[in-house]
């Protein structure tokens, strides 16, 4: 007999009814009713037998239970101590689904997939919860994970952040240290009215494809993410003033006037119109004439 949808508004409410669940709001926890919204995070993502899948807060199932049926493999991240239960009761039995029991920023992401699936591509695939998207994104980023993708719901304006480009409000720190890593795409936006509890919030289903290579070669790649973090610290502040005011480069003013102007970004750009290859540029300009 086939499963209910759980991803549906009487599948949510068939399995919370069933259990004793309260929403806890501090994990962030809206849960998707909408299988035309589910079907796309699928689709996008391109799951089949050959990927291992890790799904970050997987709830009550809902996207879950897809991911079960399409991979080779699933791992699900949980924080929440009473969808343990739930989750185990209702997937336990599928030979190709691990839940952890933990929070994800916890989590020995490399040991994991080295254990559990040292051989399979490995995509990530979630309804993020919205208080840590940006540090649940620079972990599976910076981690050398093996990560071919990573298919996100996530606030539309951190959606709009991530495509944003040079010179545009949204551009910023995260922006830039992403685009070194990844290609981003938006798979679809998402109306709050698609989850429960309705959010206060529109949301964004996005991709991050990551790369085999980072888009630039870099000497020292620490001291270009300082430039990076550092340019965006004062907003509509010239580089010069940012970088000076930031410190952690180690260059007094006047020695970053003169490394900012003859590299050619010039002391008075600001650094959210700059892409990552500048960056790149003036971090090896600086290393090499500092
Ligand atoms: N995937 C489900 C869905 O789409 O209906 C639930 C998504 S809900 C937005 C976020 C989920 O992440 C919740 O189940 C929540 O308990 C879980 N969560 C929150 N913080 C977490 C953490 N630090 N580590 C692991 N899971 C977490």
């Amino acid at each position: 007999m086939q499963m209910q949808k759980i991803g549906t508004v009487e599948g949510t409410k068939a399995v919370i009814s069933k259990y004793p669940f309260a929403f806890q709001k501090k994990f962030g926890q809206n849960f998707l009713i909408d299988p035309r919204v589910l079907d796309k995070i699928i689709d996008s993502a391109n799951i089949t037998k050959e990927d291992c899948v890790i799904e970050i807060g997987p709830g009550i199932g809902s996207v879950t239970q897809q991911l079960i049926e399409h991979a080779g493999k699933v791992i699900s991240i949980e924080i929440d101590d009473q969808l343990i239960p739930i989750l185990t009761e209702q997937f336990g039995d599928c030979d190709n689904f691990r839940l952890i029991h933990k929070d994800v920023l916890k989590v020995d992401l490399q040991k994991l997939i080295q254990e559990e699936s040292p051989n399979r591509k490995i995509k990530v695939v979630a309804n993020l919860p919205y208080y840590i998207t940006t540090p649940i994104i620079m972990t599976l980023l910076e981690n050398q994970l093996n990560i071919e993708s990573i298919t996100v719901m996530v606030q539309k304006e951190v959606a709009d952040r991530l495509a944003s480009k040079p010179g545009s409000k949204q551009y910023g720190a995260i922006t830039v240290s992403v685009n070194y890593y990844s290609d981003t795409y938006l798979v679809a936006n998402v109306p709050r009215n698609c989850f429960m509890p309705r959010p206060n919030v529109d949301s964004a289903v996005i991709q991050l494809r990551l790369h085999d290579e980072p888009p630039v070669k870099v000497g020292n790649v620490k001291q270009l993410f300082k430039i990076i973090k550092a340019a965006f610290l004062l907003r509509r502040k010239t580089l010069l003033n940012t970088l000076a005011a930031h410190g952690e480069l180690g260059l007094e003013k006047d020695k970053l006037k003169e490394l900012l102007d003859e590299s050619g970004i010039g002391a008075q750009t600001r650094g959210e119109t700059l892409s990552i290859e500048d960056f790149a540029r003036l971090s090896d300009y600086i290393d090499a004439h500092r």
